[in-house]
């Protein structure tokens, strides 16, 4: 995959307050929001604030302290949201077979109801 990144892709645009977002927690590197079109209960985006198309091209280049922030916002996006209870599903679709919407590097969290098997 090659990791050519288009700034005008809508989560650039929120990163750049040119469209509104459901904000659930900002940190340095990183923003979280509510999914504007949820598939359960709780459905939380979380993207970095840097200009990552996707999952290995941020593991790959991103510094120890974004990868660090990154993770480290998911897993208070959990603990705000308490799911360590019933547990969660987190998803990150890459490129054309991921079938990935919106080329900025982003997190599914999904929460708040029986999620059904994925994986046979
Ligand atoms: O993983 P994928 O790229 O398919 O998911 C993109 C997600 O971004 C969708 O769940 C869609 O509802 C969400 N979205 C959003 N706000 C926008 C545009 C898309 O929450 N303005």
């Amino acid at each position: 995959m090659t990791y050519a990144y288009d700034d005008q892709n809508i989560f650039a645009k929120i990163l750049r307050a040119e469209i509104p977002n459901d904000t659930v927690l900002e940190t340095e590197h990183s923003l979280a929001f509510n999914d504007i079109q949820p598939q359960a209960p709780v459905h939380v985006l979380v993207i970095p604030k840097g200009p990552y198309v996707c999952y290995d091209h941020f593991a790959q280049t991103a510094s120890d302290a974004e990868i660090a922030d990154y993770t480290r916002a998911i897993g208070e996006v959990c603990k705000l949201k308490g799911l360590d209870q019933d547990g969660f599903r987190l998803i990150s679709n890459a490129g054309d077979h991921g079938v990935q919407e919106v080329p900025h590097l982003h997190v599914h969290i999904l929460a708040g109801r029986p999620l059904g098997r994925m994986l046979q």
